[in-house]
């Protein structure tokens, strides 16, 4: 495929990190790239914050520093401040996991309103994230999505978690910063489809505020962009998405065999890059319409995204496309596109060390399972270290 930028410029990619943090992140993702390792570093993790033993200064300078800015705000904004030092903004996650009860969903909608605090006035952090299930209960998604009727006590926590939504759009729109909700599993996606589609037509008038996330490895996302395609134009509202593949392939997959029923991710590795890539071409051709954020570390899909671009005239600086990777992975993709004028945008999860191990575990996870990938920073990383040594 022809490319119109070269992403194996490791002199971009890595032009913050001194020669220690390279050698660390060379260390992490070789370990990463045996699963075996993976199970049994979580194994060792959740047993260590069982006994207390006190674990957390060894995760917070390995794989909580390379792929989290900071323990709070004050640490995460050094991040900030340094990727926009490269013309690549931020968008912070207060990484606590795992709420449950209505006092939790709360404590979340607390950390989201100050992570809006954070980002107020300031240009390089133009958006927000939260997860539903944050806000409220997967059994009511669930149950919502499936048109089962609520009793009397179900429906006040529904209420309770729809004004959680509403007081995030709230303080966001005063403060002009965009909103990803993020896309979770498919039995109670309809239902969060339904809330962020409802809040969309409301305050997505005149530009796209709300973004939803897409999740492409689902067999019948393409057809429901179209559909929110016509409704928009019908109902005269801007869209704005967060194109992603979808984190919950296995989880998915066992489900759907477990419980008897047509899994709804996509057969193949290719459909989900088809379909990706379908999806990129169908919002360029409406652009007016849609703004559009590709969180994705596929280099193949990003060429081709910019190739399209390209083609159709749609400028690199142009204010409704952005592309996200998150910390700590494919620093080829997000600085060389930022250093060629594109909307380049890095997630940033931040937290008290021990609530973030989740998510830490979740990359390690990932990217043990895409060895391409792991292999491809590896690749990289050995790229940089040998070019440094050349220039001493
Ligand atoms: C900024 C950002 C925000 C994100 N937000 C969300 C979110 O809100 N919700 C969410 O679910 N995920 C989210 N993700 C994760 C995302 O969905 C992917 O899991 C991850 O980015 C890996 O996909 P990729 O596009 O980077 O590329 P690749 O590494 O090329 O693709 C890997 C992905 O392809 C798919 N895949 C792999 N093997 C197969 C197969 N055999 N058959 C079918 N499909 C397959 C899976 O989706 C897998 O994750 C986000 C990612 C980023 C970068």
């Amino acid at each position: 495929m022809k490319k119109i930028i070269d992403f194996n410029d490791s002199k971009t990619a890595f032009e913050l990190k001194s020669n220690n943090e390279l050698q660390r992140a060379f260390f992490l993702f070789k370990l990463i790239s045996y699963p075996f390792l993976v199970t049994i570093g979580k194994t060792l993790v959740f047993l260590s914050i069982k006994l207390r033993l006190p674990v957390d200064f060894i995760i917070k300078n390995t794989v909580f520093d390379h792929f989290c800015a900071g323990i709070d705000d004050n640490d995460s904004i050094k991040v900030v401040n340094s990727l926009a030092s490269k013309k690549v903004s931020s968008y912070l996650h207060y990484s606590i996991e795992a709420a449950g009860s209505e006092s939790d969903y709360d404590k979340c909608l607390k950390s989201t309103l100050q992570t809006i605090d954070i980002s107020k006035n300031n240009l390089n952090l133009p958006f927000i994230v939260f997860k539903p299930t944050g806000y409220g209960s997967t059994d009511l998604l669930e149950k919502q999505s499936k048109s089962i009727p609520f009793n009397l006590s179900e429906n006040e926590k529904w209420e309770r978690m729809i004004n959680r939504f509403r007081i995030t759009f709230e303080k966001a729109k005063s403060l002009k910063i965009k909103v990803f909700v993020d896309a979770e599993e498919s039995w109670i996606q309809p239902a969060i489809d339904e809330i962020v589609e409802k809040f969309m037509i409301e305050y997505n008038r005149s530009e796209a505020l709300i973004f939803n996330t897409i999740q492409m490895y689902r067999k019948e996302r393409l057809e429901y962009l179209k559909q929110l395609k016509n409704k928009a134009v019908k109902l005269k509202f801007k869209i704005g998405i967060k194109l992603v593949r979808g984190a919950y392939m296995e989880k998915e997959r066992v489900r759907a065999k477990k419980m008897n029923y047509n899994s709804p991710i996509c057969n193949t590795k290719k459909d989900t890059d088809d379909q990706y890539n379908k999806g990129i071409e169908f919002m360029f051709n409406n652009i007016d319409l849609f703004s559009i954020f590709l969180g994705s570390h596929n280099e193949e899909s990003v060429s081709k995204a910019l190739i399209l671009a390209e083609k159709m005239s749609i400028s690199n600086n142009h204010p409704n496309l952005y592309f996200g990777q998150l910390y700590g992975m494919s620093d080829n993709l997000t600085f060389t596109l930022a250093k060629y004028g594109y909307n380049s945008v890095k997630y940033l999860p931040y937290g008290p060390v021990k609530e973030v191990i989740p998510f830490l575990i979740r990359r390690a996870e990932e990217n043990s399972s895409v060895s391409g990938q792991t292999n491809r920073e590896l690749d990289l990383i050995k790229s940089e270290v040998k070019r440094r040594k050349t220039i001493t």
